[in-house]
């Protein structure tokens, strides 16, 4: 059996090796999940709705050891994997709701009754990327639960262990074993034989841009439905008109979270030239004062980037001479630690102003006027999220509209609710998840035709 090492992000110690799953192994975990779909489609409504709930309660009951599991292997503040940790319940909940209003249509037609079933697909094959081990995992399996799908989840090699956990947490709860399955291993063996074996109806992939693209390429082959949640390169736009020292010290935490490592980070902050000088010298302090360091405590808001591998990427991005505006503070020693940055570049196809960077380094930009900033959000081949920030109700509605992004916040950096949809416009991805509409992702329609003449 190979292995793989799994570190801990902020000391570079070993914590423990899992399993690299082959291929043999992820094709009986899906025979087995699909053996599973015959009977878990079949459970009442009401019966799967209470084991989802039960789910819900047992990830409720274990929800610090869940965090720490996460603070351990992702380098997550204490108090985000707390967040996460509830995310999952929360959502799980949230779908437990959802068997029971399943609810088709009955269409008007001539000579009979005219009806609709969202029909579950059958297995679903969920992959994970490692920015956010638990929600992401959630958002896709309480929703393809619930719509009576049975499922085989892929996490990211170097973050595996809060799955591994949740997977025993269903069993606990009584979910039949095949119901959701977790299988360890690389995303080229594993998670591509999720896309290539005809058993798995759908997948449901997180991650970059580049392999998303593969993912939908490799899909076409057996017309295989796809959700995909892919990169961003989101602006946060502030106009002279907004409540300046609140938009500058809030600025921070909208792209330094999880150090940076969120396709939601606002990562482009456009200020409007005449206040440009005004919120930099406001924006200083802010990011001087983000509280970098060991995610155990309390008080910590940004931990390590989660991998040797990502902080050689996110490095790359402040070369020797970048316009580095200010920067705040990082641990130093073992750990693979980078400080909040800020860069000021000249240029709009500078490599830190187009590439998704995915760690604490953040562009500011001018801009003239509304129309300008629109121009300067939109140039990206991303459309994930965004902020404007302005007391002008009308020009808030009216960005709002005209920024190419699927997840936009006013006066706020807030992007994620489990009961809102959540997705990328763009080459930020296809389909949403969460909120009231998810499960019929997760279903087909049927039409049903009754002659009653
Ligand atoms: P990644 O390399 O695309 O990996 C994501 C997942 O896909 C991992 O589980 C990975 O497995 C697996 N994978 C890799 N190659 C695969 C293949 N050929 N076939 C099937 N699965 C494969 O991305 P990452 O480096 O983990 O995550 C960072 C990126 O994800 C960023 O670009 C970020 O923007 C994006 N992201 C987007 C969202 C969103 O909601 N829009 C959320 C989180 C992250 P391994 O672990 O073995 O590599
Ligand atoms: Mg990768």
């Amino acid at each position: 059996m190979t292995t793989f090492d799994v570190l801990n992000p902020a000391t570079a110690a070993t914590i423990t090796s899992v399993k690299h799953s082959t291929v043999a192994e992820t094709d009986a975990a899906i025979d087995a999940a699909a053996k599973a779909f015959e009977t878990w489609r079949h459970v009442a409504p009401a019966d799967r709705a209470r084991l989802l709930r039960r789910f819900a309660d047992l990830v409720d009951q274990h929800l610090e050891e869940l965090a720490q599991i996460e603070v351990a292997n992702a380098g997550h503040t204490i108090g985000n994997a707390r967040w996460e940790a509830g995310n999952v319940r929360d959502v799980l909940e949230y779908y437990a709701a959802a068997p029971e209003r399943n609810l088709g249509k009955q269409i008007p037609v001539a000579g009979g009754l005219d009806i609709t079933f969202n029909e579950p697909l059958g297995v679903v094959g969920i992959i994970v990327p490692w920015n956010f081990p638990m929600p992401i995992a959630g958002w896709g399996f309480a929703p393809a639960l619930a719509a009576g799908n049975t499922v085989v989840l892929k996490p990211a090699e170097i973050t595996p262990l809060s799955a591994i956990r949740l997977g025993e947490l269903a069993l606990e709860a009584g979910i039949p074993a095949g119901v959701f399955t977790v299988i360890t291993g690389s995303g080229s063996e594993v998670g591509w034989r999720f896309v290539t074996n005809e058993k798995v109806a759908k997948v449901c992939f997180t991650g970059s841009t580049r392999v998303g693209k593969m993912i939908m390429a490799g899909a076409a082959e057996q017309v295989k439905r796809i959700t995909l949640e892919l990169g961003g390169k989101s602006a946060n736009i502030v106009f002279a008109d907004s409540d300046l020292e609140l938009a500058a010290a809030r600025a921070p935490y909208g792209v330094f979270d999880n150090a940076g490592q969120d396709c939601c980070a606002r990562s482009r902050i456009l200020v409007e030239r005449s206040a440009y000088d005004r919120f930099l010298e406001m924006l200083e302090p802010a990011v001087k004062g983000v509280k970098v360091g060991d995610p155990n405590l309390e008080e910590t808001e940004m931990g390590p980037l989660v991998s040797a591998q990502q902080l050689s990427v996110v490095s790359s991005f402040v070369p020797e001479g970048a316009p580095v505006a200010f920067q705040g503070t990082a641990p130093s020693g073992p750990g693979f630690w980078f400080p909040p940055t800020v860069l000021t570049p000249a240029s709009a196809s500078d490599r830190a102003v187009v590439e998704e960077i995915f760690g604490p380094v953040v562009v500011v930009l001018p801009f003239d006027d509304e129309a300008d900033a629109i121009r300067i959000a939109n140039d990206t081949a991303y459309g994930l999220s965004g902020s404007i920030w302005t007391n002008n109700v009308g020009k808030a509605i009216r960005v709002a509209r005209g920024v190419e992004a699927g997840n936009l916040s006013v006066n706020s950096h807030s992007s994620v609710r489990y009961n809102t949809p959540f997705g990328g416009f763009k080459q930020s991805g296809i389909g949403r998840e969460l909120g009231p509409d998810a499960l019929l992702s997760f279903s087909d329609v049927k039409n049903v035709f009754i002659a009653t003449e």
